[in-house]
């Protein structure tokens, strides 16, 4: 068992823990950062990224990330590449036990643990998860070309996923609950604009259907919200686009969560435990930007900062 020492942890290599990362190190707490399980976070499977600032042509999400990391290595961070399984925050220094039997302990912690998409919850979802269904258009459109494909959602990532798919696909069908679209208003006028896109309105999935040999999806089936109405769509492969969940498995019973499994904070990042800061969509359900997220990262940083000496002294 290999025991490492740090002032600073943090948790997750998105855009939170990457900035918290920067600054730390920046304010020489030699702070170590350990990536997860999805090294450089949500943006590392996302396409354009048009709006955080400093770059006046969109860039790619996940080059946007390895900069992050790079910057965070060049200013003194360590980066390990860990998947953390166990956690002790009863007492400092805290312990983290890693898959590969490694143990941190740090006399503070940043979760910047991010969220993974959600699944519509269907056995048939599962059953065709890699085999038509995908949670990743940046993944998987590739395969769906000169295909019908659609895609459930209504909010930034569904519209997103959707115009990406019109580069591959040869119709792109978004199907959303309600009546109109949570996306951004620039994105919308996009979506709308795009002859290859059909939208489906008030409609859910209540099925998907395929064969089996060869493993496939070959059609959904969908349930009218207004008037109950069923109806049976041919499509080749589906997206699922509907938003988020906190990634805080690790944390039940030992930091409090909210009943959505959010990380409950006070001012932003304080957790219920001294020294233990959550920067990010781990905690944030409101903004959920990369830009908000590295704000975050900043602050639980120079509030580590604080913690610790006043700790020390
Ligand atoms: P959102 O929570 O914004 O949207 C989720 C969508 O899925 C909603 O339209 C919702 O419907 C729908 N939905 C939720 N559950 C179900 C269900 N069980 N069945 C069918 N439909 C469902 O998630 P996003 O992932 O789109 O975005 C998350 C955050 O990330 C947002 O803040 C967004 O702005 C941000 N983001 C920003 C990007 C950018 O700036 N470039 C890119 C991607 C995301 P309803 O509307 O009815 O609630």
């Amino acid at each position: 068992m290999n025991n490492i020492k740090t002032n600073i942890l943090i948790l997750g290599s998105g855009p939170a823990g990457c900035t918290a990362a920067i600054y730390a190190a920046r304010a020489d707490l030699k702070p170590i950062l350990v990536h997860g399980n999805q090294p450089g976070g949500q943006l590392t499977i996302t396409t354009d990224v048009e709006n955080y600032p400093g770059f006046s042509s969109p860039i790619q999400g996940p080059w946007l990330m390895e900069q992050m990391i790079e910057q965070a290595k060049e200013v003194g961070c360590k980066v390990y590449n860990e998947h953390i399984i166990d956690i002790d925050l009863t007492k400092r220094p805290f312990k983290f036990v890693s898959s590969s039997n490694s143990v941190f302990l740090a006399n503070s912690v940043i979760v910047s643990t991010g969220a993974s998409a959600k699944w519509l919850g269907l056995e048939s979802e599962k059953k065709y998860t890699g085999f038509g269904v995908s949670a990743c258009a940046t993944c998987d459109a590739f395969f769906f070309k000169n295909k019908i494909v659609a895609v459930i959602g209504g909010g930034n990532t569904a519209v997103e996923e959707a115009l990406f798919l019109t580069k591959f696909a040869t119709k792109v069908i978004l199907i959303h609950r309600r009546n109109s679209l949570r996306a951004e208003k620039v994105l919308q006028k996009r979506l709308f604009e795009n002859k290859k896109v059909e939208i489906l309105w008030d409609n859910t999935v209540t099925e998907i259907l395929g064969t089996n040999n060869p493993k496939k999806v070959n059609s959904l089936k969908l349930k009218n919200m207004k008037n109950n109405s069923l109806k049976k769509i041919e499509v080749d492969g589906i997206f699922v686009a509907i938003g988020h969940k906190p990634n805080t498995n690790l944390f039940l019973n030992k930091l409090e969560l909210d009943n959505e499994g959010y990380i409950k904070t006070k001012d932003q990042i304080f957790t219920n435990i001294p020294g233990v800061f959550a920067a990010g969509d781990v905690h944030d359900k409101t903004y959920r930007q990369a830009v908000t997220a590295a704000g975050f990262g900043c602050m639980a940083a120079l509030e580590a900062e604080k913690f610790l000496t006043l700790v020390e002294n």
